[in-house]
């Protein structure tokens, strides 16, 4: 009963089925076929009609009607970008982006690349013959930076817009000032059914259309309790529908957030399965069941993202996909019956009062939970499991996510902005307009590391930042280590915290990872660490075995790597000088405190610390190669803040006090020096923040009067 593998050689027609499931070939009837099922080739004729008779118009469709895939086609094929430009197509997400793409190019019988190609950040898969590009929102805007006019494009289109990145409603502010200078530019924005009226008002009420489709009724199923824990719930779940439902009743999709979680709900999911079906059966492993197969889809490596995950796996097989909210509208997988929604995502939130970014784990709003449980009813009626009460959803959910640009750390885009001439940043036409103590602490930390100067106005460095793709702090260091001769080592390093987690720790091997990781520890810095393991990946010719040999994800040094190619030929551009430091690595450290300054820690107990900005408890994270020294250092920065039940420094490295009021002289006074020699002085210092909010009332008050 419970679909036990034969042995193959006994059993010649599950080996026919198996050898049919790994290559579907679909034939370009069948692909033909599907594009004319979607509801937005019902609405074809309408819609040409709309993009010719229109400069800007706003498309709302449901959730896999076709809008991402079909549009940007329907407009190549209408020819109506016939002059030779480019039709573009922006999205949120790198994965979504590629994805996509590859898509488009199959149903095109395109190679990837050519008529259809695609960019994101450090990759472009895009040539001369490239007629659609898809990129991700943040792509266009550097665009911009070159080519203000987007000369090159004759119809872009803004997809997901609902979702309300950042990068989007920068974008969308932009085409808004474009639109009147390019009369010939068409934009079509596109978004799920929330939202988008507030787009058509935006752009002086642009026409709305709506691409008419189906909804089947949806079954929710709420937890009577709050879970204790997600990971756990949503595995049992998971195994109790798989083992109580007709298998060819429908997949399952799982949302969790982020690859963490993910990873370890499919270890859960894998472990638990074995174990019931052991009960009843001669299976062992996981490995032995083989009416599943389980799925994952995270944005670490967007590469990395399988084909198979769309097709439908062959009769008697299930399809189980842990996914982030990248499967709530970007990515449609189709056949999902069963939805399991433990009702959280992973944000970026920024406290502009204390300058404070972090990534937290927060409650979805109701918009979110509709759209996850409307992934199960898409082709017929299908169930949704809530973890959490029905309590929860009235009292205490938003009904919006709050939009990015009113909860994120902005000095990205302000710099940006500064570097397209925008200077007065509050006359930029904003969906939202970002909240003012947000713009003045951005402001404020771009002038903190020196890319602005005190009347608002970009400094030389500043312009050098920008040409960068990266964040400004990791811009800075990269420039000061090439003044301070250590830039083939940042540059490294630079790279290296660019790509997702490269230690791989596989729950059954934990503690051998755990001992081969100790191997590249350099005790003062988790920087250095990751300097150190690419430089051994590199003596030992960039090479696949090692990485496994020592626990290492080779994929996210080979893309390491690769941007590293790239951000050396942006800094052989611009003439930045490529320096190695050799053996010494401690100007290194101090180079990269220059940027990170404002993201310090003290320590405040055996193995605590308190945030020398804010004040808040923060401990290292125990990953960190700092716990090998002997007494934990004094003062350190961090690269990236993890709030989960405790907040976490992750990537730290330990840094001379000295430094710090070097670089973060604005923030931090040196309280008490005793016995200053140079054996003990690190001790000996105290270094804090007690005058920064005179300090920066006095900015702000500046500040204000730059952007006033
Ligand atoms: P929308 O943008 O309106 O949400 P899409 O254009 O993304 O819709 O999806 C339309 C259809 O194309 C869906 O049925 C989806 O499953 C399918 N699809 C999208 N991407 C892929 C892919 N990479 N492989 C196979 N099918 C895909
Ligand atoms: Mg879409």
């Amino acid at each position: 009963v419970l679909g036990i593998k034969e042995d193959k050689t006994e059993n010649p027609i599950a080996v026919e089925i198996d050898a049919k499931s790994d290559k579907i070939e679909l034939t370009r009837a069948d692909i033909e076929l599907s594009r004319r099922k979607l509801p937005s080739y019902a609405a074809k004729s309408a819609l040409l009609q709309l993009i010719r008779d229109n400069q800007i118009m706003v498309i709302i469709g449901e959730t896999g009607s076709g809008k991402t895939t079909q549009l940007a086609q329907y407009i190549y094929e209408a020819g109506i970008c016939a002059g030779g430009q480019l039709i573009g197509c922006t999205q949120p997400r790198r994965v979504a982006a590629i994805s996509v793409a590859k898509r488009v190019a199959l149903e095109m019988d395109a190679e990837l690349g050519q008529e259809v190609g695609y960019a994101i950040r450090f990759e472009d898969e895009t040539s001369e013959k490239t007629k659609i590009k898809f990129m991700t929102d943040g792509i266009l805007l550097r665009e911009a930076l070159l080519d203000e006019t987007l000369e090159k494009y004759g119809c872009i289109v803004i997809d997901e817009a609902h979702e309300r990145s950042l990068n989007t409603d920068i974008v969308l502010g932009m085409l808004k000032r474009l639109l009147s200078r390019r009369r010939d530019l068409k934009v079509i924005i596109t978004s799920a059914t929330m939202n988008a009226a507030k787009f058509s008002k935006f752009f002086g009420s642009a026409p709305l259309f709506t691409i008419p489709g189906r909804t089947y009724p949806k079954k929710l199923i709420y937890s009577k309790s709050p879970v204790e824990d997600y990971v756990e719930a949503a595995v049992m779940q998971t195994v109790s529908i798989h083992v109580s439902t007709e298998i060819d009743s429908g997949d399952i999709l799982i949302f969790m957030t982020g690859q963490e979680d993910i990873e370890a709900t499919f270890d859960a999911i894998k472990e638990r399965l074995a174990e019931v079906y052991s009960r009843n059966s001669s299976i062992s492993t996981f490995n032995d069941i083989d009416n599943v197969e389980i799925f994952t889809i995270y944005s670490a490596l967007p590469g990395d993202i399988q084909n198979r995950i769309f097709e439908s796996l062959p009769s008697g097989k299930r399809k189980i996909v842990i996914a982030t909210n990248i499967a709530e509208t970007s990515l449609t997988i189709d056949g999902i019956r069963y939805v399991i929604d433990p009702g959280y995502a992973k944000m970026k939130i920024y406290n502009s009062r204390i300058g404070l970014d972090s990534l937290t784990v927060c409650p979805i709003a109701r918009a979110n939970a509709d759209q996850r449980s409307g992934r199960a009813s898409r082709t017929s009626p299908g169930t949704t499991y809530r973890l959490y009460p029905e309590s929860t959803v009235e009292e205490d959910m938003f009904a919006q996510t709050i939009p990015e640009i009113q909860r994120t750390n902005l000095s990205n885009t302000v710099l940006l902005l500064k570097t397209l001439g925008i200077d007065d940043i509050m006359e930029f036409p904003f969906i939202d307009a970002p909240p003012l103590q947000t713009f003045l602490s951005s402001l404020y930390e771009l002038f903190f590391i020196g890319a602005l100067d005190a009347s608002g106005k970009l400094t030389s460095l500043g312009v050098a930042m920008s040409r960068f793709p990266l964040q400004p702090s990791l811009s800075k260091i990269l420039l000061i280590a090439s003044q301070n001769g250590c830039s083939e080592e940042m540059l490294t390093i630079v790279s290296m915290l660019s790509v997702p987690q490269v230690f791989y720790r596989p729950k059954e091997r934990m503690r051998e990872s755990d001992l081969s990781r100790r191997r590249f520890f350099v005790a003062e810095s988790d920087h250095l660490t990751l300097l150190n393991v690419y430089s051994q990946w590199k003596c030992n010719k960039y090479s696949h075995r090692w990485c496994n040999k020592y626990f290492l994800h080779y994929k996210s040094l080979q893309r390491a790597r690769e941007i590293r190619e790239q951000l050396k030929k942006i800094m052989a551009k611009n003439r930045i000088k490529l320096v190695s430091a050799g053996p010494d690595w401690s100007i290194i450290r101090k180079c990269i405190c220059s940027g990170f300054a404002q993201q310090c820690a003290k320590r405040s107990g055996l193995s605590k610390y308190v945030h020398l900005k804010t004040g808040m408890d923060i401990q290292l994270h125990p990953t960190s190669a700092l716990y090998g020294m002997g007494d934990l250092p004094s003062y350190i920065i961090y690269h990236e803040l993890l709030m989960t039940k405790t907040e976490y420094a992750c990537c730290v490295t330990a840094v001379d006090p000295f430094w710090l009021m070097e670089y973060g002289a604005l923030l931090y006074d040196i309280k008490r020096v005793a016995y200053v020699n140079d054996s003990q002085r690190i001790t000996q210092v105290d270094v804090q923040s007690g005058n920064l909010p005179q300090k920066e009332d006095e900015l702000e008050h500046r500040l204000k009067r730059c952007i006033a």
